[in-house]
C-alpha cells in the first residue's frame, strides 16, 4: 500500500472528528491557518456561517448551544481572533450555555519567538473555560475534541477551547493511526435526593404564599413538558425570569408578571427552578423578598445551593427534567392537588395584576408622533402573532429590552434570547443569526436599541449573504438609554453633548439597503403595520428604523439594580 493513500491532512482529522459528533453549523472567520479546516468542514456538508467579526461570531454560536442543547461551534484564527471571540466565551461562561471554541495558532516549533499571531492562548483561556487543551500530536487530535464537545454540555454548560497549531493542520498522520470517535449522546441526568424531595414537598404544603420561579436554566434544560405536567396539578403562582418566560405560557393566569414585585415581597416559600438568585433576582433578599422567605432551589450545579438568600440545606441537586416529576410525585403521596385555591390567583395579587395589565393597554392606545415603545410593539406583536410560525424574539437595548419584555407574551421556550445575565449589549446580530440558523422555519424579529445595534452592524451583510431573512426593528431614539433634545445638535460647539447621545436619526434603514437588505424608514404607525406585513412578505432580510422619541435628559435609574442592603463595612 502506498503512503499516500493512507495518510490523511490536519484539516480533514478535524473535519471528520466534528461531522462524526454531529456538528452541523460552525459559526466564525477563517484566515491563516485555519482555512482549509473550514473549507474541509464545508466540503464534508457542515454548514460554516462566516461573519465580519468574531465577537458576534462567536455570541452567535454561545446562543446556538442555548437552543440546540449541544455545544454551539466557533472557529477563529489566532492571536486577534482569539482576543475578538472571548466574548462569546464569556458570554457562555457566565449564562452557562455550550460553547467549543476552535482557533487557529502559531506552529509549535516556534513558541515564544514572536510567530505570526501568536499568543497562548490555552493559557489565556484556561480561567474562563470548562476545558482549554492543545493536542500534542494530529492523531491525539479527535479524542481531545470529543472530550472538548462533551465537556462544554455534560453537566453544567460552559465554554471549552480546543488550539489548532498549525503544524498540526498542515500535518499528516497515518489514517489508520486516527481513532474515529461518535455523538457522545445526551447529557447523562440526575435525579434529586429522595429526602431533600420530601422535604421540598412538605415545606410547599405548609406554605401561606408559595410562588414558582422558573428560569433560563428550565428553558436550556427542555423541562418544559415536566414543568408543565407538574403545574397542571400544583397550580402555583409563577414568575418567569426574562428567559424562562414561555416553559409555561405567559397568559396563563397563574403568572404574576404584572405584579412581580408584589408576588415577590409576599412570597413565603419558593420553588426555584433553574435560576440563579443574582441580580436578576435581587439575590433573594430584602427589601425585594421577605426576610425569611426560604427558597428551593432547583439547580444541576451543587455550588449553586445556598448562594446568597438560598439555603443549601433546602436545595435540591439535579436534572429538572428527573427532579420535577419527583416532586410532583411527592406532592401527590402528601395529597396536595393544586395550590391557588383551584388555580385562581391570591386577591391581592389579581387586583395588582389586573391594574398594571390596563395601565399597560392603556399606553399602548398612545399614537403620537415621535412614537412611544408600547405602540410600536402593540403592532409588531399583532401582527407576527398572528402569523402561524413559531416566532423567535430577540432583544437588547434598555428601554427597548425591558419594555419588549411585557409587550411579547410567549407561549414557547427559548423564544426569547435577550442580553442575558451579563446585560451585554451587542449580542442581537449574533443571536438572531443563530436563531434563524438553527430554527429556519421560525420568524426571527430582533429588537434592538439603536446603541445596542451599532455594536454589529456590518453582521446584516452576513445575514443578507447567508440568506438568513431576519427582521431586525431598530428602535431609534437617538441614544444610550434615551437621546437628546434634536435642537442640541445644532450648539455642540458651545455645548457638547451628553455621553449617551448618538446621531440623531441615523439612517439605518439606508446601510441596511447598501448590503442588500430591505430598508424602512418609519415614523409613524401606519408605515410600521405597513412595513412589517411587507417585510414578513418579502422574506428577506430587513431594517426598520423606527424613530421613536428621544425620551427625556433625567437622572437615569435602573429597576432591576434596586438595591438590596450594603454591606456594613
Ligand atoms: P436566569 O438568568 O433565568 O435567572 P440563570 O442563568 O441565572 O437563569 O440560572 C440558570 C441555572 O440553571 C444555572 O444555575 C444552571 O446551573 C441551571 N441549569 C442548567 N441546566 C439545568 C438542568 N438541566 N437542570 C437544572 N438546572 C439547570
Ligand atoms: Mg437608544
Amino acid at each position: 500500500m502506498s503512503s499516500t493513500n493512507t495518510s490523511v491532512d490536519g484539516s480533514s482529522v478535524i473535519a471528520d472528528a466534528l461531522v462524526q459528533l454531529g456538528v452541523k453549523h460552525i459559526f466564525g472567520i477563517v484566515g491563516i491557518p485555519v482555512i482549509d479546516v473550514a473549507d474541509t468542514c464545508i466540503q464534508r456538508g457542515i454548514k460554516f456561517i462566516s461573519f465580519r467579526n468574531e465577537q458576534a461570531a462567536s455570541y452567535a454560536a454561545s446562543i446556538y448551544g442555548y437552543l440546540t442543547g449541544l455545544p454551539g461551534v466557533c472557529l477563529v484564527v489566532g492571536g486577534p481572533g482569539v482576543l475578538h471571540a472571548i466574548p462569546g466565551v464569556g458570554n457562555a461562561s457566565v449564562n452557562h450555555l455550550p460553547l467549543l471554541l476552535l482557533a487557529g495558532s502559531s506552529e509549535t516549533h516556534q513558541i515564544e519567538k514572536g510567530a505570526f499571531q501568536e499568543l497562548d492562548q490555552v493559557s489565556y483561556l484556561a480561567p474562563h473555560t470548562k476545558l482549554s487543551a492543545r493536542p500534542p500530536t494530529l492523531d491525539a487530535l479527535p479524542k481531545l475534541l470529543e472530550k472538548a464537545y462533551r465537556t462544554a454540555y455534560f453537566g453544567r454548560p460552559g465554554p471549552t477551547y480546543i488550539d489548532l497549531p498549525a503544524d498540526i493542520i498542515k500535518g499528516k498522520a497515518n489514517k489508520n493511526g486516527i481513532p474515529s470517535i461518535t455523538y457522545p449522546g445526551p447529557a447523562p441526568r440526575t435525579g434529586g435526593d429522595p429526602e431533600k424531595i420530601a422535604q421540598a414537598a412538605s415545606l410547599l404544603r405548609d406554605a401561606k404564599s408559595p410562588l414558582l420561579i422558573i428560569g433560563k436554566g428550565a428553558a436550556y434544560a427542555r423541562a418544559e413538558e415536566e414543568i408543565r405536567a407538574f403545574q397542571a396539578v400544583a397550580k402555583l403562582p409563577f414568575l418567569p425570569t426574562p428567559m424562562g418566560k414561555g416553559v409555561l405560557p405567559d397568559d396563563d393566569e397563574l403568572n404574576v408578571s404584572a405584579a412581580r414585585s408584589a408576588a415577590l415581597k409576599s412570597a413565603d416559600v419558593i420553588l426555584l427552578l433553574g435560576a440563579r438568585l443574582n441580580w436578576i433576582l435581587h439575590y433573594g433578599e430584602a427589601p425585594k423578598f421577605q426576610k425569611d422567605v426560604k427558597i428551593i432551589q432547583v439547580d444541576i450545579a451543587s455550588e449553586e445551593l445556598g448562594n446568597n438568600a438560598g439555603d443549601a440545606s433546602l436545595g435540591i441537586t439535579g436534572d429538572l427534567n428527573l427532579v420535577v416529576p419527583q416532586l410532583q410525585e411527592s406532592l401527590k403521596k402528601l395529597g396536595i392537588s393544586g395550590f391557588s385555591n383551584g388555580g385562581k390567583l391570591p386577591n391581592k395579587l389579581l387586583e395588582v395584576k389586573t391594574k398594571n395589565t390596563q395601565k399597560a393597554n392603556l399606553v399602548e392606545q398612545n399614537t403620537v408622533v415621535p412614537l412611544k415603545y408600547q405602540p410600536v410593539y402593540k403592532v409588531i406583536r399583532d401582527i407576527v402573532q398572528s402569523q402561524s410560525r413559531k416566532v423567535v424574539y430577540v432583544s437588547e437595548g434598555a428601554n427597548t429590552m425591558d419594555i419588549s419584555r411585557s409587550s411579547f407574551p410567549l407561549n414557547n421556550p427559548r423564544t426569547r434570547l435577550d442580553a442575558g445575565t451579563n446585560a451585554t449589549m451587542g449580542v442581537g446580530l449574533g443571536y438572531a443569526i443563530a436563531a434563524k440558523v438553527a430554527e429556519p422555519e421560525s420568524l426571527v424579529i430582533a429588537i434592538e436599541g439603536d446603541s445596542a445595534f451599532g455594536f454589529s452592524l456590518a453582521e446584516i451583510e452576513t445575514a443578507v449573504r447567508q440568506n438568513l431573512p431576519i427582521i431586525f426593528v431598530v428602535m431609534n431614539n437617538s441614544g444610550v438609554y434615551h437621546g437628546v433634545d434634536p435642537v442640541r445638535y445644532d450648539s455642540v460647539q458651545q455645548n457638547p453633548l451628553p455621553s449617551t447621545a448618538l446621531g440623531l436619526n441615523t439612517k439605518y434603514h439606508l446601510m441596511a439597503e447598501a448590503f442588500g437588505a430591505k430598508g424602512y424608514e418609519i415614523h409613524n404607525l401606519e408605515e410600521l403595520e405597513a412595513s412589517v406585513k411587507d417585510a414578513i412578505s418579502s422574506n428577506q432580510v430587513a431594517v426598520l428604523n423606527v424613530i421613536i422619541e428621544s425620551g427625556k435628559d433625567k437622572k437615569l435609574e435602573f429597576g432591576w439594580m434596586a438595591s438590596t442592603k450594603k454591606a456594613k463595612l
